[in-house]
Parts: structure tokens; sequence; C-alpha cells
């Protein structure tokens, strides 16, 4: 049976989840195994491991369960690299600039600097840049000891006992698998928020994206195993769940009772004591009236749906083998926002793939602006290796890239403002995640994934759900008073 630690309340908040001035402690600080009885490795210097982990919520979510495969072998987390006996590097190779910080992270350990293997430490690179680069890791940093893929995260406890019987070298790169990482005890970092992965790999096959080759083919989890973890989720005090997948709404039960992803959501609102349940990312093609009915007819089920978009012309979406037209699309969009509830969509850009014109990127401004998205992430397109799209001719000059960028997500910033100031006087409840240092300024959740900050004059409501009335509106979060009615 899957295991949970569940980590004091206001400890444990990431940083990346509260970009204001919340108190946020650091979500490194040590947490002990729960098994006294887990043997403690043969590891010279002691059984202390040191994680960092790069790139994006699936990513974040692995390392939790890393976390509790390392545990349950009897390690011990420590604070910093330092202090470890274990140093692991969960990476990610989504762009150019992600990949590269890990290659310098290793450079820390190069024994030219004095600070290498010989200081008796093992270094492990885990994630997509692992996948992407292979033994080559060795090659350009030779005191790593092990490299280990996602897809093959099952093996890390054999790959961890070839490493404590001495070997220097393991690698784990199998992809060609129809197997889920699942694991005995997961540590989770979010006091209340739990991440649950359903659905691993992606088949479709983005022409940009390193995915389908770094994570290997899609994979779902049983619909049983994963309502187990929810109800074992709500038994220890979480109340919002967050279901994962690179195309989470893609998922198929593998199970003999074969819920559509619609009925699987349902099924996890319905577990006594979850208050929200989230899901994320998915993929238009996959966005089905279902999906909506479900949202509008389950109070649990949260108002929000992130709907990557990436261009708005048909004929760059082509060029990224993204599946769907601009028309289809925007019927996407129709159908969500025809809901009862008033569901936020959120999306993805990429700006300056190649062969994008002038056009092509009014376009995308163009169905920015009817879409009227509540948020969105918007980045330059960087050729990745082993993608169709790095072999693409009619590069866009970085400079035409950065100016798109910044056209794009001006527009965005104002029709975030708009959209957020036309919610000014109405009252949302928030799951409460932060708050200041003397407890009068708090920050919160509502179930549209806006970011509300507010005053009350209470104390402890940290992961409280408390209503709140908004006064004021920026571009990225509102503001307001707890509102006593
Ligand atoms: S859907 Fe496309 S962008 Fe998303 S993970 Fe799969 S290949 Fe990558």
């Amino acid at each position: 049976m899957a295991e949970s630690i569940h980590v004091p309340l206001a400890s444990l908040l990431s940083a990346k989840e509260h970009p204001h001035a919340f108190s946020t402690p650091s979500r490194t600080e040590p947490v002990r195994a729960g098994d006294p009885a887990a043997p403690v490795p043969e590891f010279s210097g002691g059984g202390t491991f040191f994680i960092e982990t790069f790139g994006c919520q699936m990513n974040e979510h692995d390392s939790e369960k890393v976390v509790g495969v390392l545990l349950r072998r009897g390690y011990r987390q420590v604070a910093s690299p330092d202090q470890a006996r274990l140093v692991f590097y969960n990476t990610c190779s989504i762009r150019e600039k992600a990949a590269q910080k890990v290659f310098s992270r290793l450079g820390e350990f190069n024994p030219k600097n004095n600070f290498g293997r010989d200081s008796g430490k093992v270094i492990g690179v885990l994630g997509c840049v692992a996948q992407q680069e292979g033994e080559e890791i060795f090659e350009r940093a030779p005191w790593v000891s092990l490299v280990c893929g996602s897809a093959s995260y099952r093996e890390l406890p054999l790959l961890l006992a070839r490493l404590e019987a001495g070997e220097n070298r393991v690698t784990g790169l199998e992809t060609d698998t129809d197997e889920t990482f699942e694991t005995e005890l997961t540590r989770r970092n979010h006091p209340f928020r739990a991440y649950l992965t359903i659905i691993e790999g992606c088949d479709k096959a983005c022409s940009y994206c390193v995915v389908p080759y770094t994570r290997g083919p899609e994979r779902s989890r049983a619909s049983e195993s994963i309502l187990r973890e929810v109800r074992e989720l709500a038994d220890v005090g979480y109340t919002e769940i967050q279901l994962l997948g690179q195309t989470v709404n893609s998922y198929r039960d593998p199970s003999n009772r074969h819920l559509s992803f619609a009925e699987l959501l349902l099924a996890v609102a319905e577990v006594p004591g979850i208050r929200r349940v989230r899901f994320m990312t998915s993929h238009p093609r996959d966005m089905g009236a279902d999906i909506v009915a479900a949202i509008d007819s389950s109070p649990a089920l949260c108002d929000h749906v992130h709907l990557p978009v990436q261009s708005g012309s048909t004929r760059v979406l082509r060029a990224m083998q993204r599946t769907y037209t601009r028309e289809e699309y925007l019927e996407k969009i129709s159908l969500i926002r025809g809901a009862r509830k008033p569901i936020s969509i959120t999306t993805d850009f990429i700006v300056g793939f190649p062969g994008e014109t002038e056009r092509d990127f009014e376009e995308t401004l163009s169905l920015m602006e009817l879409a009227q998205f509540d948020s969105a992430f918007s980045f330059q397109y960087s050729p990745r290796p082993h993608t169709p799209a790095a072999l693409m001719a009619d590069p866009v000059p970085e400079a035409e890239k950065q100016r798109r960028l910044q056209v794009l997500q001006e527009r965005q910033r104002a029709i975030q403002l708009q959209r957020n100031q036309a919610l000014a006087g109405q009252v949302f409840e928030v799951l409460v995640e932060g708050a200041s240092r003397r407890e009068t300024q708090w920050t919160g959740r509502t179930s549209s994934n806006r970011s509300l900050n507010f005053t009350s004059s209470r104390t402890d409501l940290l992961g409280k759900y408390v209503r709140v009335r908004v006064t004021g509106a920026g571009p990225n979060s509102l503001t307001g008073n707890e509102s006593i009615e």
C-alpha cells in the first residue's frame, strides 16, 4: 500500500508556488523515513542524500517519489549537496537553458576543482537530460555515477543497490515500457495540494518537443490504484488533489473498469474529504464535452483548464504537428466558455517557430484576443536535440523572436488585467497557502487558480478555506479582504 508522509503545514511551501513575499520556508528540510527498520546503506559517509529538481510539475512530483524510494531504503534527506553522500539532479531539457544549468551544477563536482568524487560523493543525473544525453554524460562529467531517465525510475531501487554494492556507473535508459512509476512511499512537498501522476510519457509527436523521446510512450495508471492513493491522501489531511500528465486528458484506464478521464475526475472528486480536484496539462485534441460536463456537475472539480495552444496559425500548428487547427482550438474554447461554471482558461505559446511569418504571428495575437486567456506561459522557440523541428529551415532571427515575445506578453498582460478587474466585488473561496510574517496578510488560490492576497483579522488560517471579497486586481493576482457574511 502506498504511504504518504504529510509534512507539517507551514514548513514546506514551494517558493515557485508563491511569487509574493509571503513566508514560504524551504522545502529542502530534512525529513526522516517513517520506517525505522529500513536498512541503512553501506556507503561510507552515511546514507544522506540531496536532490535538486529542475523543470515542470511532473518533474517535481517525480522527485517526490524518488525521495520516497530513497527514504524507504533508509537514506536521510539533507538540505545541501555539501552535507550529502548522494547528490541527485532531476533534470529538464525542454529548453536549452535548463539543460545547460545541469551541466554547470555537475561542473561544481569536477575533481579538478577539488570537490569531486574523491570527496566521497555519488552523483546522479535523473530525468530528461539523463535520457537525452545518456551515457555521454559520463564523457562530459566522468565523476557522475548514475544516469537514469524517468521511464526507468521503477528500476531505481535496483540501481541504488548496485551503487551500494560498489559499482561505479549504473544507467537506466530504457523507454520501451508499459509500466508506470508507483512507489510505496512518496514524500510530498506541498502541504495542502497533493500531486498525483495518472499518465506518463506521451504518444503525441509535436515536432519541437523532446518529451516523447525522454519520457517514452503514453502509459496510464489503473483507476483503482489512483483512487486508493487519493483515499490515503484524504486520510492524512489533503483536501486538494492535482492530477498530472503531459497530456492528462488522454488518460485511458488500463483496468477492467475502463474509466474515461471525465469519469475518473468525478470518481476522485467523490472521495470523502476531497474538496478540490485539478488537472494539468490537457491536450486540445482530447478536450471533450464530457470533461466540461464533469466540471459543471461536481463542485469539487476546479474551474480551471490549462489548454496549451502554442500558435494561432494553422500553418504553424501543422508544422508543429499539434493535430488541431486554429478553428478547432477555438471550438474547444467555446465549449469551455459555454459551461455553467466560469471556467478560467490558461495556455502556453511558442513564438518564433521556424518559418513563422509576421502574418502567422498576427494570427496568434488575434487568437489570443478571441480566447481571452486568464493567464499564459509564453516562450521563444529554441531547437531541442532529437526533435524534427531542430532540422527545419527558415529560423526566425533571435531579435525578432524577442520582439514577438514582448508584444505577445504585453497584450496578454492587458487581457489579464482587464479580466481580473472585472472580478472586483465578487466573493471567492480560497485555500490559504501562505502568510506574511505577522499573519495579517494571507495568500490563497481560488478554484480558478488565481492567486488572491487578502487581509484577515483571524490567525492560523494556513490550509483553511476562507471566503474573500475581491477589492483590487493586477495582471497576475487579486487582492481582497476576508468576507464575513
Ligand atoms: S503533447 Fe506535444 S508538447 Fe506535450 S508532451 Fe506531448 S509531444 Fe510534448
